[in-house]
């Protein structure tokens, strides 16, 4: 998907186990920003009905960019997250390896330019050698 406005990435620390920025419902009604975000955008009175998601248009959970935040459900989350190979679906690397698929994604995802090595390799659960094993053989395709 092509988005018309680059991301805004808040620099809120992030949840260590979504990596969604974490804010607070006490304060804030919604536990994360950018859930947040998308319903101070919408028309006044606008509540989020039971199960509703909002989910990343640009697949980066801590962007903020209001036109890249789209409602959704479980499983449009779910097919989402999937496609980005974000969910233990057996593809994820259990055993420390990647699928092929995981693997096109990572390098997808390193190609950005969003991430650090580091980031990668903890969002991926993999060694930091791995990873740039990955990301090298790539270039020689
Ligand atoms: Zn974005």
């Amino acid at each position: 998907m092509i988005l018309e406005k680059s991301c805004i990435e808040s620099t809120r620390p992030k949840d260590a186990r979504t990596g969604y920025i974490y804010i607070g419902k006490e304060q804030y009604g919604e536990k994360y920003l950018h859930r947040y975000v998308y319903a101070v955008n919408q028309p006044v009175g606008f509540k989020f009905k039971p199960g509703e998601q909002v989910r990343h248009l640009c697949h980066n959970r801590a962007c903020i960019e209001p036109t890249h935040l789209a409602i959704g459900t479980q499983k449009d989350n779910m097919q989402d997250s999937s496609k980005d190979g974000r969910l233990p679906t057996g593809l994820a690397p259990y055993n420390g390896k990647l699928s092929d698929e995981n693997v096109k994604q990572l390098r997808r995802e390193w190609r950005t330019c969003k991430y650090t090595a580091q980031e990668l390799a903890d969002k991926w659960n993999i060694s930091k050698r791995y990873f740039f094993k990955i990301v090298h053989k790539d270039r020689r395709k």
